[in-house]
């Protein structure tokens, strides 16, 4: 593999059932590796047990499969790896966290978690351990205290990412909390893990729903304190819902059928469905066409289509897909 090769990933955390607005990001995210002729992956995030759903997994597997999505390293390709799962990859971002406590980008914090710490001048935590003498924190470590790692923010200054969508976006270092990386029971926080495997899985273009916007500059500072490329950000708008008095709101299971299962069963046809999605959001520039083949959506795909407004889901105007206008 080249570094040129376009890699993108699909990074759902199994937390709850996988709809259109999901699979569109997904979607989007095998567009683009297949029309750049890169490789499109599968990660499962599922570190949070607290909010696992059993059987989420396994739907997001099936609605992939049915709307003929399929990553690349998967055992059904003959691929010896994916899809990755980060429960499985464990020992390799405890790793990670240590070596920035080493490097000094990271601090263990022994606080008592039912203390108040929130004392920082944007409600995040206090930085009471961000200082604490090497004697100290021997001392914590040799009497086998808990602790959390978390990540050392710059104080002053500024973070800027470009993102393909929105141009450049800044934050000041100021407001960004000392986050947790690493939880008192070994597990990564999502945000951690996420950028880890993002730079071992060489991915190149990150897509993903807008609200991580926000996020992303604690993002970047640990890809720079690791030393590491800066991937591409694309942070796709929302897929909204219409609600019984007519508002609309982002899409989620209070909006009725909206997974691919449920379109399905109402009689829709895979690949119609996958047409319709790819079009919530994205306008082929090429051409007129409104019918697209999986291979022909592939042919005309590009970032420069992707809108910057949300997309509204009308479960009430889907007979069009079906070819009943
Ligand atoms: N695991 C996140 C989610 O399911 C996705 C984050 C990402 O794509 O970076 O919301």
């Amino acid at each position: 593999m080249t570094k040129q090769t376009v890699r993108t990933r699909f990074a759902p955390s199994p937390t709850g059932y996988m709809h259109i607005g999901n699979l569109r990001t997904a979607l989007y995210g095998y567009l683009y590796a297949k029309s750049q002729q890169g490789q499109f992956i599968l990660r499962i995030e599922d570190t949070d047990r607290t909010r696992y759903v059993a059987d989420a997994v396994d739907f997001i597997n099936r609605t992939l499969e049915m709307a003929h999505i399929v990553p690349d390293e998967s055992p059904s390709l003959g691929g010896p790896y994916g899809p990755y799962v980060q429960s499985e990859r464990m020992d390799l971002y405890k790793q990670y966290a240590e070596e920035l406590v080493k490097t000094g980008h990271a601090y263990y914090c022994f606080c008592d978690p039912d203390e108040d710490h929130s004392a920082g001048q944007f409600g995040g935590y206090d930085r009471t351990c961000r200082n604490l003498s090497p004697e100290v924190i021997e001392e914590h470590l040799k009497n086998g205290d808990p602790y959390v790692i978390r990540q050392k923010m710059p104080l002053t200054g500024e973070t800027t990412f470009f993102d393909v969508l929105h141009g450049n976006i800044t934050i000041k270092n100021e407001e960004l909390e000392d986050q947790v990386l690493l939880k008192r029971d070994g597990m990564p926080t999502y945000n951690f893990a996420n950028v880890i495997d993002d730079h071992l899985m060489h991915i190149t273009h990150i897509m993903r729903g807008a609200e991580f916007i926000t996020s992303t500059p604690k993002y970047i500072l640990l890809y720079e304190s690791f030393g590491w490329d800066v991937p591409t950000f694309i942070h796709l708008a929302p897929v909204m819902g219409k609600n019984e008095d007519g508002s609309i709101s982002k899409l989620s299971k209070r909006h009725g059928a909206t997974s691919f299962d449920d379109l399905v069963k109402a009689g829709y046809l895979p690949d119609a469905i996958v047409n319709y999605v790819a079009l919530l959001g994205w306008n082929p520039k090429t051409t007129n066409q409104e019918i697209f083949s999986m291979d022909e959506l592939i042919e005309h795909f590009s970032l420069e289509g992707l809108s910057k407004s949300p997309a509204v889901f009308d479960y009430d105007k889907l007979g069009w897909i079906n070819g009943e206008y």
